[in-house]
């Protein structure tokens, strides 16, 4: 008989952990591919952001991300002759 581990996930929203169990400790199969959830050190809302603030006060972090990828891109394109990029593949949630 395996032994079950309980799911670490916290739902965000009611402040409950998931009840389901899991054959390897850590989460559960649904809880796995969770994205993090934070919350917004500047209004206290929750959010998944990968910059760890709601969608409000991250648009400054966001700004300066397009700016940055903007500036490597232009660097891409001046260094190599192919287009594909694999910078440029989503990775948010
Ligand atoms: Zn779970
Ligand atoms: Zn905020």
């Amino acid at each position: 008989m395996k032994k079950l581990y309980p799911c670490e996930y916290v739902h965000p929203r009611s402040g409950r952990s998931c009840t389901r169990g899991s054959y390897e400790p850590g989460r559960c199969h649904v809880h796995r591919k969770s994205p993090e959830w934070y919350l917004c050190p500047e209004c206290g809302k929750l959010t998944c952001s990968k910059y760890g603030r709601c969608d409000e006060h991250a648009m400054k972090y966001r700004k300066r991300d397009q700016y940055n990828r903007k500036k490597l891109e232009n660097i891409m394109n001046d260094n190599a002759e192919t287009g594909e990029s694999v910078l440029l593949t989503k990775s948010c949630h």
